[in-house]
């Protein structure tokens, strides 16, 4: 079933747009699959410089595409060890591309451990579990479930890769809770001399500091041990608040709440609040809302304001005056994971968690005094510190605020308006997110930068694991 934690649903948006008597006008049953789905213009023949043909790569949203010359899928670890040792050209790995910077693309050889796949050791004791590195996060709930144990937090999606989720920090929400990052307790890892390495905070602590959080840099991530905890049910309450209310109320809820988040309707007098507690079983529901995909609601939103643009307010306030309180309840697995069939870019910054509420409201009197031409809400979310050393929350509580447009509308001037305002609180950016920043201005962000680019180096002295936005990124010739 397809559920979701943004409720301003296609329910209450049709009722909106009957009111506007636009609805029919427009054709609007909500954008179709074809759309959300279509191939984009870059997955039409490529070739590579001997003009043999190549098959090109593009990230989930497709605005990251390539043409590697090879494609290599080790089934072992030594077939991968050998791999890296006889390699001539760079290695990028691949996960699940669901990165929107430049992270993976590569022209030369795009590596994928898709073999490495699924979880063992389960020890019920320590609350820990080994799970291979291409294994989707989505693939574990279940298992873990059935042995009595459940990640402590999750993204708001669950079709990303443990290796690439911990290769950029990835995180849900929840000022008690780190990212996935922040859970890991041992990695194994092949580097660029093809040597297999196993760190830990005992064993190679060093690379284990700089393996967390790696952005694919130094080797090949085989499996991670994950630190896991007793199995729990979710509750999630949604409502739609005044966005003065609601903004008066983010710290309150943030600390009252065991997962709190915000999406903030650009153009509007509301704000979306969500709240994830524990519950015990005789509390679950007997039905769950099937809200349907709220950012399809957006699109076709979207649509109608495009013809309407200076009704943008008055038509986005209409619908979110009518969203009505909703409340789903499950295992924690089947509630935090969110179906997004509409593609988007995104751009995120994690900034001190107590300027969120001002770096918030600043973003939106922006949106609004520029008249910029978004209406996709934005979100906005808590992550505990770590020491992890290229962590976006490196020593310091995060608030993460993420900005997005959908795919086929242009995101560059929305978010060259705003990146600057995530610079005035201190932000760091999301590692698989766009931003524009490179490695001076990375290096300033980052106390332990330069020590992991150290590590990084003795990992990976031939600079195999790189690209273009990698040297940007990080500073590498
Ligand atoms: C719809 C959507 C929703 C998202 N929601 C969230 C969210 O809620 N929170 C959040 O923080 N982020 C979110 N993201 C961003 C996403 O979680 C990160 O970009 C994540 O890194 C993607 O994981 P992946 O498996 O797709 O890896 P990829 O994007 O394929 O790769 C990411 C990085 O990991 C490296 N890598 C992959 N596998 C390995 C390996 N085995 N060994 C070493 N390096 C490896 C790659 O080289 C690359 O540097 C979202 C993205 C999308 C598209």
């Amino acid at each position: 079933m397809k559920v979701n934690r943004l409720n301003l649903n296609r329910r209450t948006m049709l009722k909106t747009m009957t009111a506007f008597g636009v609805a029919s006008t427009f054709g609007l049953t909500a954008c179709s699959k074809e759309e959300s789905t279509a191939p984009t213009q870059a997955l039409k023949g490529a070739y590579d410089k001997d003009g043999n043909e190549v098959t090109p790569w593009t990230n989930w949203s497709g605005n990251q595409t390539s043409t590697p010359n090879e494609r290599l899928v080790p089934k072992s670890t030594d077939e991968l060890s050998s791999m890296i040792k006889n390699t001539n050209q760079r290695i990028r790995l691949v996960g699940a591309g669901h990165s929107f910077s430049g992270l993976v693309p590569t022209n030369e050889t795009l590596m994928s451990l898709a073999y490495f796949y699924g979880i063992s050791n389960i020890d019920k004791e320590k609350k820990q579990f080994d799970v291979a590195s291409n294994t989707f996060l989505a693939g574990v709930g279940e298992e873990l479930w059935q042995n009595g144990l459940s990640l402590e937090n999750m993204p708001d999606i669950n079709t990303q890769t443990f290796g690439g989720s911990i290769a950029t920090s990835t995180h849900g929400t929840g000022i008690n809770y780190g990212s996935m990052s922040s859970t890991v307790k041992n990695i194994v890892l092949v580097n660029g001399l093809g040597e297999e390495i196993n760190c830990n905070v005992d064993e190679n602590a060093e690379v284990f500091n700089a393996a967390r959080t790696n952005l694919g840099t130094l080797g090949a991530v085989t499996t991670l041990k994950i630190q896991a905890q007793d199995k729990y049910y979710l509750k999630e309450t949604s409502w739609m608040m005044d966005l003065e209310e609601g903004l008066a109320k983010t710290e309150q809820l943030r600390d009252e709440h065991r997962h709190f988040e915000l999406y903030a309707l650009p153009h509007a007098d509301y704000i979306l609040g969500i709240t994830l507690d524990k519950i015990e079983r005789k509390e679950l529901l007997s039905s769950t809302p099937n809200t349907g995909d709220a950012y399809e609601t957006f699109k076709t939103m979207s649509k109608v304001i495009d013809t309407l643009p200076y009704l943008r307010s008055f038509i986005i306030n209409t619908g979110a005056s009518t969203v009505e309180k909703e409340e789903r309840t499950g295992r924690n697995y089947e509630v935090f994971g969110n179906v997004r069939d509409i593609r988007f870019n995104e751009m995120e910054y994690s900034i001190p968690a107590e300027y969120g509420v001002a770096c918030l409201r600043e973003i939106l009197s922006t949106i609004k005094k520029l008249d910029i031409d978004v209406i996709f809400p934005m979100e906005y979310r808590y992550i505990k510190a770590d020491d992890i050393w290229l962590s976006p929350f490196y020593q310091r509580d995060s608030c993460a605020i993420s900005c997005h447009n959908f795919h086929d509308k242009d995101y560059k001037k929305y978010f060259a308006a705003i990146e600057p305002i995530f610079w005035k609180y201190d932000g760091r950016p999301h590692w698989g997110k766009i931003h524009t920043l490179a490695a001076k201005e990375q290096r300033a962000r980052y106390p332990m930068f330069d020590q992991f680019l150290k590590v990084r180096k003795a990992m990976d002295p031939k600079n195999i694991f790189t690209n273009e936005h990698i040297n940007k990124v990080l500073g590498l010739s």
